[in-house]
């Protein structure tokens, strides 16, 4: 969809867009397909991190989207950022991905900070000297069940000293700064009880990034472990509470969710413009493929389905945006939103036909880039539990 395709859509899905904002979604779809696009398949082929692209997304403020004004950010609204989100990903899932994952760690500086962290690690981050950053929670050992992580910090005199390993960090490979969750006290009885969050800038003696993983897709957002081996940060890398670092954790994983969604649908609006593009130039039984009544059903049901996607997304974002608590609507939007992108996914490739199955078509990169939708970010399954957990409370 181009830049002028979104906006009457958007005011068909009940959408009104400040002057302000358009013209920020107007920008960034131009620099989406102007600039991120062109370069995706060849990333996808080579793993190479987009740092480049990303120097450019830094210009624009889109690596610290939701990060105020006066600490060096955007000052954007969920909408925005959402918005955002989608226009990336339809060109390239692994800067979109690297975005959400550096602004994710933003969100969390920025809410539990201290002045001193803010000046020390948020303002540099934001005005891009830092580059990427990460958000490290996930373990070998434990993903979904996060809570039961087993990294560990120990207070030595002025500093914390690390010890442990994380996996499926994205953008570890390239960030300037960490965000480490590490286990600072015994668990209480639940286990998410005296978990801390740390910052850990890169180049700190005895942190060590591992080899880039060989993805299925989104190959250039840099996932590698990391792991700590006696690597000491001063005590003012705390970042909130001792032993609340789980809840730090959690409070920004609702924007998260917002911006999976997001770049799920990113990645099935490119999808589907390829579909579009190919059933109507494709010809079998002396007609295009989309004269196919099969055709025109498939397009028609991912088109409602991707309509029903946007829809939960976004009133997903209005919810944060108002500052309203929306863990079930986020999680619905992400479970749809990726379930969703799947389906529109495959059958983008199936209406290619065996081209579809080539790398020289956009749909099969995309549908590589579209599997971990449902996973990242916490699985589908991760966001049932949220959504039943929620109808169920008393
Ligand atoms: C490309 C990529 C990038 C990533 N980036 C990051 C990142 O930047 N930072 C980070 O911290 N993590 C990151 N992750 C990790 C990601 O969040 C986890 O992979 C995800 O949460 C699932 O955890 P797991 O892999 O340990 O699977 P597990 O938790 O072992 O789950 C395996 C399966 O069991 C299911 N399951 C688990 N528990 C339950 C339950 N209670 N009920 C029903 N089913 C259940 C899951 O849904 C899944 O299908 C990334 C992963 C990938 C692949």
């Amino acid at each position: 969809m181009s830049s002028i395709d979104i906006f009457p859509r958007l005011d068909r899905l009940g959408l009104e867009l400040g002057a302000e904002e358009r013209q920020i979604v107007a920008s960034v779809r131009d620099f989406a397909q102007r600039r991120v696009a062109p370069g995706a398949a060849e990333r996808d082929r080579t793993g190479a991190f987009p740092v480049e692209v990303l120097r450019e997304c830094v210009e624009l403020g889109l690596h610290a989207m939701k990060v105020p004004a006066e600490s060096g950010g955007a000052g954007a609204d969920d909408v925005t950022y959402a918005l955002v989100m989608e226009a990336v990903a339809e060109a390239c899932a692994s800067t979109a991905v690297v975005l959400a994952s550096s602004n994710l760690t933003a969100k969390v500086l920025d809410a539990h900070a201290t002045a001193a962290q803010r000046e020390r690690w948020l303002r540099p981050y934001a005005e891009g000297r830092l580059g990427p950053a990460s958000f490290a929670l996930t373990e070998p050992s434990c993903g979904t069940d996060a809570s039961a992580l087993r990294t560990r910090a120990t207070l030595d005199g002025d500093a914390w000293v690390l010890d442990g390993e994380k996996m499926w960090i994205t953008s570890a490979t390239h960030a300037g700064l960490h965000l480490v969750f590490a286990r600072t006290d015994e668990a209480g009885p639940r286990s998410a009880e005296g978990i801390s969050a740390f910052v850990v800038e890169a180049g700190t003696p005895g942190l060590v990034v591992g080899r880039e993983e060989d993805k299925m897709g989104q190959r250039a957002s840099g996932t590698a472990a990391v792991s700590f081996d006696g690597c000491r940060v001063p005590a003012a890398a705390l970042v909130g509470e001792r032993g609340r670092g789980y809840a730090v954790a959690l409070s920004a994983l609702g924007a998260g969710r917002v911006g999976i969604a997001a770049l799920s649908i990113g990645l099935a609006e490119a999808a589907l413009a390829e579909g579009l593009a190919y059933g109507t130039q494709r010809r079998a039984f002396g007609q295009a493929l989309t004269e196919f009544q099969n055709t025109q059903f498939v397009l028609a049901d991912s088109r409602t389905e991707l309509d029903a996607a946007w829809l939960l997304t976004l009133r997903a974002a209005r919810l944060l945006g108002r500052g309203d608590r929306a863990s079930a609507e986020t999680s619905m939007a992400k479970l749809f939103a990726s379930e969703t992108c799947a389906r529109v996914v495959d059958r983008m490739v199936q209406l290619h036909g065996g081209y579809g199955y080539s790398r020289e078509y956009a749909v099969e990169r995309i549908y590589r880039d579209a599997r971990v939708t449902r996973i990242y970010e916490g699985t589908s399954e991760a966001q049932r539990i949220v959504i039943a957990r929620e109808m169920l409370r008393a």
